[in-house]
């Protein structure tokens, strides 16, 4: 596939793309919110305030910008105009989510990442890998529950 845009428009439409509240991020918590999940928003005791923490699952679902986070996808292909500015400032970004994710899992939490690409070209399916990601955490957590020996219910 080719890219829509020349190689100036691309860069001109990327830099104008926002990391926060973006419309695929909107679209997750919107269906987690819907399904009677709670969640905090951009935690700041956490490494990287990741977007999305249901802190009783013990899990974090990032909704990540292809373009910001280098996604190997067409969206995140970084534009050849620039690109002494562009590549070194993705690759920082990767390196900063691996660490964060990597500090966030050693804190023992799970960490969903869904792409906003996925969100926008199959969001059934996107948005139900994440269900099933709040499933698998549920049963851990009930399980966990299970052996303290407490009925507590847990959404
Ligand atoms: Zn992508």
């Amino acid at each position: 596939m080719t890219d829509v845009f020349s190689p100036e428009k691309r860069s001109a439409v990327m830099s104008r793309i926002r990391s926060k509240d973006t419309k695929p991020e909107l679209i997750v918590r919107r269906t987690l919110h819907r399904m009677g999940y709670r969640y905090r928003l951009h935690h700041p005791g956490l490494p990287g305030r990741p977007d999305i923490v249901l802190t009783r699952h013990r899990l974090i679902i990032q909704v990540k910008g292809c373009f910001w986070h280098g996604h190997r996808c067409l969206k995140g292909r970084t534009p050849k105009q620039n690109s002494g500015y562009w590549i070194p400032k993705i690759q920082g970004n990767i390196a900063r989510d691996r660490r964060n994710e990597r500090r966030l899992r050693g804190a023992g939490w799970h960490v969903c990442t869904v792409w906003e690409c996925a969100i926008r070209t199959h969001q059934s399916r996107a948005l139900g890998a994440v269900l099933r990601v709040l499933g698998t955490s549920r049963l851990i957590v009930r399980d966990a529950t299970a052996a303290q020996g407490t009925e507590r219910t847990q959404l």
